[in-house]
């Protein structure tokens, strides 16, 4: 008989609950009632998913703020800043290095591979001891158990671990394994102890590029681990293939493998053929990083296949990676029209869908009958209206080589534009936000609630342009922005404005610990009905004789922050993207804005996780902004604006965007990324942000003096321009109207000295 499972749930709960309690635990600091609220989300969870009829539920993959700070605590690879709050009061020293508190910086914090999902990253050093410090994961296990429900506990793999971790002192990670495997081996007998079953060791870095160190870590760990006493061990991959590590894969000795077949179907042939027969196969088969219903013709054959080779006792049918990656409920969407609903498979549906592809396979009727319905209502969504529309396929496809160009080359424009916008040297300009006042919020509910009408909203959206240009005007700015006030969300924004997109109710995905993100769903071929910012952008420009740059969100890093639908590439939805983009752009050119902004802060976090797919991927996404820049005029100035600055790798690609100036993070890191340029002689004009907009704190001139003669020294005086980090949307006007005049007074006294 097939068995069913899922490696984790989202945690945050339907109606983010657990957001709520940790932002009044941070008020009051009373952990009763967030702890309350954590135990009643898990048992919720579990018996949702017993109730879909999942025979094993994960336990600790539950976490308060993040599962591979919970991992750190567990075996105490704790920095020494926080180790007395720790043993004084644990809650607020875990929250203390998740987040910082007064005292206390945070620990850093990255991306979870490529998703939107961020970790804390844990900081080590050479030398390093751990031992085996907590016991949530058997904690939970028994809290499962208590109320009948047979669990898994879920435990970040030690290599992955390790890999995921940073050194303080630039030394190798992976040099502490050996002293990490033997509070793992600690771990594993005390849950063997305990009646545990299988243990889930997730290991996702296997899907990565690894060197021969780090397969040989591998080797080195799991052999380890299969000597003591210790529960099964299902070994699970996800968020893509094996690829060149699927022997290392197949043969370290575990129990169960679990491969992500959604990302990376075309590895099964070669587990099925290296997998031992007696360990389990747990197939990961229905996508847990996206929300559509799964096609029963995609998935039957692959599972029949498995079922054909190998039996199906040790079967395993799961989705492919945890579902932290996916909103909760789908039947909440009441708002959405019923058929994009129908199509619609969030956490609880995917388990529901497992349940009937296991019994399908075993013969079941009812299971089958479900799965027929379910192509029935595919095939519907293959034709309803909006799905596919002829004249934006035909658009796409005819599209002429031509649309990715300018009209003239990076030096003959800049030489047009100079003339034209007759900017000083070091020119100065923001990143396109202002602060979103009370004022602003209030506005936008009402708004949206009805309670203002549209006349009375856009006079208060009005009254703030003015006010913002004004400011700008009086401290010196030389390129101003309207302020984007009218904008909540740099992708709903223009996603409410376009045609093929939905928004959900409660689709809510933890971004990180309490922040949530709610993507809106690309489920049509994308089109603009009319303009979308241009209002804006003129009114902002007819209050001023300077150029107003005129503010788009880029076509990739909307592709990025939304669920894409499944059934066309994303190169091509972001192309579609790009082309009603486009229309934008040239529809501000035609309303006489003459600077104009495309955003691509998502460009890198797109890179797939393997090298190889690095150069495709920045192809197309390259491709798609030039198409949304091509066609203006050479005196239009175009830029675009990206948020990291990690750059040496992707700089080609940057440099290919063809977009006359780039404004980059870069203060936190005080101008690292100009290491970059060194190399590499960047044709266009460059604003590495000068102070950084996350922190209230309001730098001083000779702060930003000091960065921009580093930048000089690598960069042209002709090539530099003068903008904080990013936008000041999260900011006061407090903190801003200082900042702004120093960094204006900053350019102003280093001009006089060039
Ligand atoms: N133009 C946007 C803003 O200023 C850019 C935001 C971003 O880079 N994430 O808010
Ligand atoms: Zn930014």
């Amino acid at each position: 008989m097939t068995s069913t499972t899922y490696l984790g749930f989202p945690r945050i709960g339907r109606r983010r609950e657990l957001k709520r309690a940790l932002e009044t635990y941070w008020q009051d600091g009373n952990a009763t009632p967030l702890l309350d609220t954590a135990k009643a989300l898990r048992r919720r969870h579990w018996e949702l998913a017993s109730a879909a009829g999942i025979r094993t539920v994960a336990v600790n993959d539950f976490s308060l703020y993040d599962h591979v700070l919970d991992t750190a605590v567990l075996f105490d690879a704790v920095p020494d800043r926080y180790r007395t709050l720790l043993r004084e009061n644990p809650l607020a020293g875990y929250f203390a290095m998740a987040r910082g508190n007064r005292e206390l910086h945070a620990l850093e914090m990255t991306k979870w591979f490529d998703t939107n999902y961020h970790y804390i990253v844990p900081e080590l050093r050479a030398g390093q001891r751990f031992r085996l410090n907590a016991n949530k994961p058997l904690a939970e296990w028994l809290e499962a158990r208590e109320l009948g429900i047979d669990a898994r506990p879920v435990l970040l793999g030690p290599v992955s671990f390790l890999l995921l971790s940073k050194t303080v002192d630039g030394s190798d990670t992976l040099n502490l394994l050996d002293s990490l495997i033997p509070a793992y081996i600690e771990l594993l007998e005390q849950l063997a102890q305990a009646g545990v079953a299988w243990v889930q060791l997730d290991e996702p870095c296997l899907v990565q590029d690894l060197d021969a160190a780090t397969k040989h870590a591998y080797e080195a760990a799991y052999t380890a681990l299969a000597i003591g006493t210790s529960p099964k061990r299902l070994l699970t991959t996800y968020f893509g293939s094996l690829g060149d590590n699927l022997t290392l894969a197949t043969s370290l000795p575990v129990d169960g493998l679990h491969i992500d077949l959604v990302r990376a179907p075309e590895q099964l042939d070669s587990v099925l053929s290296a997998l031992p027969k007696q360990r389990v196969l747990s197939a990961g088969i229905i996508d847990g990083r996206n929300i559509w219903r799964s096609e029963p013709a995609r998935v039957l054959p692959l599972i029949e296949k498995i079922a054909a080779a190998r039996g199906t006792d040790a079967l395993w049918l799961a989705p492919s990676c945890s579902l932290l990656h996916v909103p909760i409920d789908a039947s909440q969407e009441t708002a959405l029209p019923a058929d994009l609903r129908s199509w619609l498979a969030f956490a609880q549906q995917k388990l529901e869908e497992i349940q009937h592809y296991a019994k399908a396979l075993d013969g079941d009727a009812t299971a089958k009958a479900a799965l027929n319905e379910q192509s029935a209502l595919l095939t519907a969504r293959k034709r309803a209206h909006g799905v596919q529309r002829n004249e934006v396929r035909a658009r796409a496809n005819t599209l002429s080589p031509q649309a990715t160009q300018r009209r003239s080359s990076l030096a003959h424009r800049r030489r047009v534009q100079a003339e034209a916008l007759a900017l000083p040297p070091l020119p100065t300009t923001t990143i396109g936000s202002f602060p979103q006042t009370d004022i602003l919020r209030h506005a936008r509910a009402d708004h949206r609630a009805e309670r203002i009408d549209n006349h009375t909203y856009e006079a208060v959206l009005r009254e703030e342009i003015e006010r913002v240009i004004r400011f700008q005007e009086r401290i010196g700015l030389d390129v101003l922005v309207h302020g984007e006030p009218e904008r909540n969300d740099m992708v709903e924004y223009f996603g409410e404005q376009l045609d093929g997109f939905a928004f959900t109710r409660h689709g809510w995905v933890q971004s990180y610990g309490s922040r949530c993100v709610k993507p809106p769903i690309i489920w049509g071929d994308v089109s603009r009905p009319q303009p979308m910012t241009v209002a804006w952008s003129r009114y902002a420009q007819s209050l001023t004789d300077k150029p107003v740059k005129g503010m788009l969100t880029g076509p990739v890093t909307v592709l990025q922050w939304s669920f894409v639908r499944d059934d066309l590439s994303r190169d091509q939805v972001c192309l579609q993207l790009a082309l009603a983009l486009r229309d934008e752009v040239h529809d501000l050119e035609s309303a006489g804005i003459r600077v104009i902004q495309i955003d691509e802060p998502a460009l890198r976090e797109g890179l797939p996780i393997r090298h190889a797919e690095h150069a495709p991927y920045l192809d197309w996404a390259v491709r798609c902004f030039r198409i949304t820049a091509g066609g203006t005029s050479d005196g239009t100035q175009i830029h675009t604006h990206m948020c990291y600055s990690e750059f040496n790798d992707i700089i080609e690609a940057v440099a290919a965007l063809d977009a006359d100036v780039i404004s980059i993070e870069s203060s936190r890191s005080r101008m690292e990324l100009l290491q970059a340029f060194e190399d590499f002689r960047y044709p266009g004009s460059i604003g590495p942000g000068v102070y950084d907009i996350h922190s209230p704190r309001v730098p001083s001139q000779q702060e930003m003096v000091d960065l921009l003669e580093r930048a000089l020294t690598v960069l042209e005086p002709g090539q530099l321009w003068v903008n904080p980090d990013c936008g000041l949307k999260t900011r006061g006007w407090k903190e801003t109207e200082p900042a702004l005049v120093a960094m204006v007074n900053a350019a102003r006294a280093l001009r006089t000295a060039i």
